[in-house]
């Protein structure tokens, strides 16, 4: 029958892109989350939004549609905000740079989280983010926990920007991940946390198959 598969962890471990296949094989829906709180991040520097201004926000955050829609030549979703396709654009270094301090807004969190839950209410979802198996679906059926070595990381996220263009040194990609996850566990809500019932997938030395095959291990037994 059908489940909720949370996938949590640090930044740049290949959550999407395992979430993303194991979706595929299954015939489930995926949710990149984290392209949500880098859409609002989007939003907020467009419109210069004081974040420190909570009335700001909240009226910000009362113009922000995220919707997703299927882009055939990739086999994946684009991010729509407001109508308009700013899948390349969130995927940008400077919004890596903004985007953990926006989605540490409980505000910004409340909403995205409500809207997480409403899109996973028919389960047959593949969820990848931070606080899925915590926060958005503590009763998921299966919780996966990914972390992967610092320098393998960063070595990832480095292909995959210059593979959409920028070339930026190695040196910072560490520090934004590095920050990032720094951000992202000390939060006061929904911090990065493994889930007590999470399951380790430690994505180092594992190639994108494996890692694949063994959530759908997990999902089989
Ligand atoms: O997954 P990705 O690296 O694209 O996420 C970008 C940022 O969005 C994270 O660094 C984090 O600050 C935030 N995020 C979050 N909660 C999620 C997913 C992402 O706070 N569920």
């Amino acid at each position: 029958s059908d489940i909720i598969i949370a996938l949590d962890g640090f930044s740049s471990c290949g959550k999407s892109t395992t979430a993303r296949h194991v979706a595929a094989a299954l015939h489930y829906a995926f949710l990149d989350t984290g392209a949500m709180y880098r859409a609002v991040a989007l939003y907020f520097h467009r419109q210069q939004v004081n974040t420190a201004d909570l009335q700001a926000v909240k009226e910000a955050l009362a113009h922000v549609e995220i919707t997703f829609e299927f882009n055939p030549s990739k086999q994946a979703s684009d991010t729509i905000l407001n109508g308009e396709n700013v899948e390349g654009e969130i995927r940008k270094m400077y919004i890596s740079d903004l985007v953990s301090q926006v989605a540490a807004i409980p505000e910004v969190r409340h909403a995205m989280v409500a809207q997480q839950q409403r899109m996973g209410e028919k389960k047959a979802i593949v969820m990848d983010g931070r606080d899925i198996g915590t926060v958005v679906f503590p009763q998921a059926e299966l919780k996966i926990f990914m972390t992967a070595e610092p320098h393998i990381r960063a070595q990832r996220r480095k292909l995959e920007l210059l593979q959409k263009g920028e070339d930026l040194p190695l040196e910072e990609i560490i520090e934004n991940l590095r920050k990032r996850d720094e951000i992202d566990s000390n939060r006061s809500e929904g911090p990065l946390k493994r889930a007590a019932d999470a399951i380790d997938l430690d994505t180092s030395y594992r190639t994108m198959d494996e890692q694949v095959e063994f959530v759908l291990d997990h999902v089989r037994r």
